[in-house]
């Protein structure tokens, strides 16, 4: 398969993909490219994607994005991790931060080191050594450069978009706002050529993104590419979104409570808070689901609840002829880890490394069609661990999840965790041995055995370390400000 030079790139689609696709494109490749984007304003965008992971920096940084502005544009609030609520057994808690845990030595991570002294009755908790962890939970946060603390954000979608699209028309992007109603395609290679608006215009490319959200326009209305179905280890297939009142200080984390269908996530901003209910059709009804949302709400609303119908999977390529699908269009992984946005960012600096500026390669689009599927999965089997590993007994949906096979990989890595507490970040992957660390032990899974390196020191020698590295994190997080005295100076909101 090959083509001719590609130099038109046409961006079908303006919700957050396409924003950022565009934005990437432009910033990165602008004057060697020509890149339209078409969006409809009567079919709008999703409108939720609120919680990040700390990739979206190094995206910023690439496309230039100033920090300050970006987060007074969208309403941002910082977000340290995720506090998981009631997922192994109910009225538990643990926390998913993004940061490192204690101090490693090479021989083994150190939540072996943690396990060890646990045994013996000591250590406290394995939360106390991570200063993501305890200034998330205390509401506290600053940016200093003596301050080593990783991070992400939770922002408004739609004010992110319109953030990016200032960014990117002022690299040359042209927007067009208009309804595609047809494609047309080459009768022999079935390449697109170019797609009609309803005003009747035609936009021509010589490589189309398809950023349509679920309908998936191109990929698979036009293209007919396939869809690989996971619902039988990701069943929940509804969200009811909703927005409250913001009455407390932020809370710099994202929620993510489990309830007895599913789960609901609250995402705090500036401005309001995002509150959401995920659950599975086949064991709780839309009205259930509502009531139930209504009944937990911390805050007044600020509108009605909005359902979003949803299945878990991929398209079976992302990339097919000369169209490269892009978020919802592309897959679809539920929001318990925040990685969506991550992976089309990461598409869109995979396609800019790799750009087809020659024309299109088989070769090529099966590299680049690997890649995203191994990532778009790593990140899958991440989900997938939250809910195999869980004890609740108070549901068919979570019976049913403890229950379930998993893919082989993920068996073979809570294998080797409940064996030896290893876990392993691989070539490529997303979540490091910490976040693998955290869950695994957040959700109850025992490791038999672990790396005995802490009998190499004396029992004071460990209460010197952990002591050491626990007042380290408490004293650092005690010089911390407020989240939100931080936020009023350095980015206080200029959204409407
Ligand atoms: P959309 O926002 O749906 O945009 C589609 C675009 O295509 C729109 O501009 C629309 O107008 C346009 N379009 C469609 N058809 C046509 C047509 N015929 N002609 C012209 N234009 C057309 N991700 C995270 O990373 N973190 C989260 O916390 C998170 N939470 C989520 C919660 C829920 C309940 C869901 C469902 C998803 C969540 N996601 C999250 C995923 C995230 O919302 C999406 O990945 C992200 O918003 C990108 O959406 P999109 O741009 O692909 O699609």
């Amino acid at each position: 398969m090959r083509m001719n030079m590609v130099k038109k790139v046409v961006i079908v689609g303006g919700g957050t993909a396409g924003w950022c696709a565009a934005a990437g494109l432009s910033r990165l490749l602008g004057p060697m490219l020509d890149i339209t984007l078409v969006e409809s304003a009567d079919i709008g965008i999703i409108g939720v994607g609120e919680a990040t992971i700390p990739t979206i920096r190094a995206f910023h940084t690439l496309i230039s994005v100033d920090e300050q502005a970006f987060m007074r544009a969208t309403n941002a609030t910082f977000k340290t991790g995720i506090a998981f609520e009631n997922w192994a057994r109910d009225g538990d808690r643990y926390f998913h931060s993004f940061g490192t845990i204690g101090k490693s030595p090479w021989m083994a991570p150190f939540h072996n080191i943690w396990l060890e002294a646990r045994s013996q009755g000591f250590g406290g908790s394995l939360d106390d050594y991570s200063l993501e962890t305890k200034a998330g939970l205390a509401g506290k946060f600053q940016l200093h450069k003596n301050l080593p603390i990783n991070y992400a954000y939770h922002f408004d979608a739609v004010l992110y978009g319109k953030y990016l699209r200032s960014l990117s028309e002022a690299s040359g992007v042209k927007r067009i706002e208009g309804d595609v109603t047809s494609v047309r395609q080459n009768p022999e290679t079935g390449f697109i050529t170019a797609v009609t608006l309803a005003s009747g215009a035609v936009v021509e490319g010589d490589l189309f993104i398809d950023c349509t959200g679920f309908r998936g326009l191109l990929i698979e209305q036009t293209l007919k590419t396939g869809w690989e179905d996971w619902s039988h280890w990701l069943p929940t297939d509804r969200a009811l979104a909703v927005q409250t009142r913001a009455d407390t200080p932020v809370t710099p984390y994202t929620k993510a409570a489990a309830h007895g269908e599913g789960w609901r996530w609250r995402i705090q901003l500036q401005n309001r808070v995002g509150n959401g209910m995920i659950y599975s059709s086949a064991y709780l009804s839309d009205d259930e689901a509502e009531a139930r949302l209504r009944g937990l709400l911390d805050e007044p609303m600020l509108n009605e609840p909005r359902i979003i119908k949803y299945g878990a999977g991929r398209r079976k390529a992302f990339w097919n002829k000369n169209c490269i699908a892009m978020g919802l269009a592309s897959s679809f992984v539920e929001p318990l880890e925040s990685t969506s946005i991550h992976l089309f960012q990461r598409g869109v600096l995979h396609l800019v490394q790799n750009f087809p500026f020659f024309g299109i390669t088989d070769a090529q689009v099966d590299h680049y069609n690997d890649v995203s599927s191994k990532e778009l999965e790593y990140a899958r089997d991440f989900v997938i661990l939250h809910y195999k590993l869980n004890e609740r007994t108070d549901s068919a949906f979570w019976k049913d999840r403890a229950a379930m096979s998993v893919p082989d990989d993920l068996q073979a890595r809570i294998d080797l965790f409940r064996e030896t507490a290893t876990a392993y970040q691989g070539p490529g992957e997303l979540f490091r041995v910490d976040s693998w660390a955290q869950v695994m032990l957040g959700q109850r899974l025992e490791p038999r055995g672990w790396h005995r390196l802490a009998g190499l020191m004396t029992r004071q020698e460990m209460d010197g370390v952990f002591d050491g590295l626990k007042k380290t994190v408490d004293h650092t997080v005690a010089q911390m400000m407020p989240h939100d005295t931080f936020v009023k100076q350095y980015c206080p909101t200029t959204a409407a």
